[in-house]
């Protein structure tokens, strides 16, 4: 693998293999065929798959996209451990995209890495609605400020929840107090503990993730 064909940098500065005319295919597509125009969407969707980060000691550490994980490997900063079926074409040579990646070098991770985002709230909360109780899929629902902002509640761990809109239209701008709202349970602060769930949520699809993450 050469890193040199990849040189475009996105947004974040990061190297983007995609963007240099990499294409993928999948499993359903015709055999070397490629569909680098033809589904820019799916290519765009692989890309942005789950990969399981391991530590140098296989000690689970992250979660990033393929797109990320691909770029840590041509660096040289991280090997495959798993690979996908699909694969991604770049101009002379395809590549099997991986699913568990593993750092050469150990790295220490400070406990508060993990970012604060509407996608790891609603893991964290399981998709369920901390008022009603329901679960709902991740385009109907909202997050809630727990103590609302007007009252000075603060973006935080411990202030937001998952919550259906409904119960967050009939909350309005009140504490669950106020409201007669109960939730379901005490909004969590990030711990080693909630890493490890979320890497569960998000891989428990991949059956190539679960020696790394059930023991
Ligand atoms: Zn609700």
């Amino acid at each position: 693998m050469s890193a040199r064909r990849f040189q475009p940098v996105d947004s974040r500065g990061r190297h983007t293999p995609q963007d240099a005319g990499a294409a993928v295919s999948g499993s359903e597509s015709p055999a070397g065929s490629r569909i680098h125009n033809s589904s820019p969407l799916r290519r765009a969707s692989l890309m942005q798959e789950p990969v399981l980060v391991l530590n140098a000691t296989y000690e689970p550490i992250n979660v990033t996209a393929v797109r990320r994980a691909m770029v840590l490997m041509l660096k040289g900063v991280a090997q495959a451990e798993e690979l996908h079926s699909s694969e991604v074409h770049s101009s002379a040579k395809s590549h099997r995209v991986p699913s568990v990646i593993r750092l050469l070098a150990y790295r220490h991770i400070p406990q508060q890495s993990r970012a604060l985002s509407r996608k790891n709230i609603l893991l964290r909360d399981r998709n369920t609605c901390q008022f009603c109780g329901r679960v709902f899929p991740g385009s109907e629902l909202t997050l809630d400020h727990v103590v609302p902002r007007s009252r000075g509640g603060r973006s935080t761990w411990e202030n937001l929840v998952a919550c259906c809109y409904n119960c967050n239209n009939s909350k309005g701008d009140r504490t669950p107090e106020e409201a007669g709202f109960k939730l379901a349970r005490r909004p969590r602060p990030f711990t080693l503990h909630t890493s490890r769930q979320l890497m569960r949520l998000i891989g428990h699809r991949d059956e190539r993730w679960r020696k790394y993450l059930f023991y």
